[in-house]
């Protein structure tokens, strides 16, 4: 079984615990683990998958609780780096008519340092980018270049979720999309959301952006679709694999949970790059991981909703 390093941010979101307009209005707020990197590790130790995590958090106590909450779900953060700016935060509110309000207090994830042992450790394993901070400049963006440099060259299988974040990016989302581009040329494995896969590529229809992305890489492509389930493509290869009927209660870490089962189950192929070969094999795994976004979603919250083997053995 190969190890899966997720690297990327890990934060607090402080979630509003009942609606208000906004977060001028919002009271209460929950603490809960997040950033979309730590959560696909999670969904992949909890399948029974090795993973690590490689991300900052702040030497205070919400980095402690941070680092806790992934060691008890079983990865493994000894590579995990502690800075002594404070662990970043968001805190997000909900209006009853669904909109959002959100502010961001970016601290620790930003510092993340790059360390050359690791090229080691990538070699004949899998690494994940999740990129929702990491475009945004400080050390983490040289750290996450670089470590991308050493997972091509290292032979590593590489997955990329761009994560994409409209607030984080006020001035508009070009330069995050060119950044994207080229994660998107080298890596194995891509997944976007519906909304990401419009952005990146300026198409709105599904195959059209498909079709721009297979222009540039050879990757498998999942555009992950709600309760339709996911747009799957390679380039001899495409379909829409249906996931289940499910009573959502909480969509959080859907997309991750997807992310994390279809990581997982490349992490037990001897090999992951014939993958894209075999059409059969591949729709499996995508059904699969597609129960795990479902299952996600009638759970609250993301990293406690995430499936383990038995969850999934139910559908
Ligand atoms: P995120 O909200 O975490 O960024 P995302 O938008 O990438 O995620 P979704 O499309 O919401 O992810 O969900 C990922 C996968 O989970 C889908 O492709 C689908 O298979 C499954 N899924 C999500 N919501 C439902 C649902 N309501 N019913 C059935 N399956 C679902």
């Amino acid at each position: 079984m190969k190890t899966v390093y997720a690297i990327g941010e890990v934060l607090i979101d402080f979630v509003a615990t009942e609606h208000a307009n906004d977060l001028v209005m919002a009271g209460h707020f929950a603490k809960k683990p997040g950033g979309a990197p730590a959560n696909v590790a999670c969904a992949i130790s909890k399948l029974g998958g090795q993973s690590a995590f490689l991300g900052a958090v702040g030497h205070d106590p919400f980095g402690e609780f941070l680092l806790e909450v992934l060691g008890k779900e079983g990865v493994d953060t000894h590579l995990a780096q502690r800075t002594h700016t404070f662990t970043t935060l968001a805190f997000v509110s909900l209006s009853a008519q669904g909109e959002r309000d959100f502010v961001f207090s970016r601290g620790a994830d930003k510092e993340l340092k790059y360390d050359k042992r690791l090229k080691k450790v990538f070699k004949e394993n899998m690494v994940h980018f999740g990129a929702a901070t990491a475009f945004l400049g400080g050390e983490l963006e040289g750290a996450y270049g670089r470590y991308f440099f050493d997972a091509l060259t290292q032979g590593s299988f590489i997955s990329f979720d761009p994560n994409y974040r409209e607030n984080l990016w006020k001035d508009g989302p070009e330069r995050f999309i060119k950044k994207c581009l080229p994660y998107i040329e080298k890596a194995h494995l891509c997944k976007f959301s519906l909304e990401e896969a419009q952005l990146l590529s300026g198409e709105q229809d599904v195959d059209k952006a498909l079709d721009f992305f297979h222009q540039h890489s050879e990757a498998i492509i999942c555009i992950t679709l709600g309760e339709a389930g996911t747009r799957l493509s390679v380039p001899k290869f495409r379909d829409t694999i249906a996931s289940i009927s499910v009573d959502p209660i909480d969509t959080t870490g859907a997309g991750d949970a997807f992310m994390g089962c279809l990581l997982y189950q490349i992490s037990q192929l001897e090999n992951s790059f014939e993958l894209a070969q075999s059409i059969p094999v591949l729709t499996q795994m995508v059904t699969r991981a597609n129960r795990a976004g479902a299952h996600t979603t009638t759970g609250y919250g993301a990293i406690p909703a995430l499936p383990d083997t038995q969850d999934l053995e139910k559908y």
